[in-house]
């Protein structure tokens, strides 16, 4: 991986993004939820895109949800990637509510749609850790 060109593709850490980064240096998927109406919204925001309320708390999730589409990445797009090629990107519904775009961990093999998923967090070297989900694991039977 290009640890430069990754990093650069990072958001910039914001006083109103930097629970969200520091959640996941400790292991914790950290949402925003509603102080008026109690959803849960991601990305973060000024106000909630359901009631309008700007007072909000910030939480630690359960950080699982649901598998609602995926796609593999063979083509090298972005040169932070160049080296990763191919690798999956999800389309994750948390069980909070939101949605999230991140990187999968697993086998395209394996995936099925509505599959529990699970928040894992990846440091890195560019300085931060990273969201991603992976397959919940499923009981084996013998
Ligand atoms: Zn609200």
């Amino acid at each position: 991986m290009d640890v430069e060109a990754y990093g650069a593709l990072l958001p910039e850490i914001t006083e109103s993004n930097r629970p969200f980064w520091d959640g996941c240096a400790r292991g914790e998927l950290r949402l925003q939820v509603c102080d008026a109406c109690g959803s849960h919204r991601f990305p973060d925001g000024p106000v909630c895109p359901r009631c309008l309320s700007g007072a909000f708390t910030w939480k630690a999730t359960s950080g699982t949800g649901r598998l609602w589409s995926w796609t593999t990445i063979h083509q090298r797009y972005l040169a932070a990637f160049a080296d990763e090629t191919p690798y999956l990107v999800a389309f994750v519904q948390l069980d909070e509510g939101p949605f999230v775009v991140s990187g999968l961990v697993g086998e395209p093999g394996e995936l099925r749609l509505d599959q529990p998923v699970r928040a894992v967090f990846e440091p890195g070297a560019h300085g931060r850790t990273v969201l991603k989900f992976a397959v919940a694991p499923v009981a084996v039977r013998r």
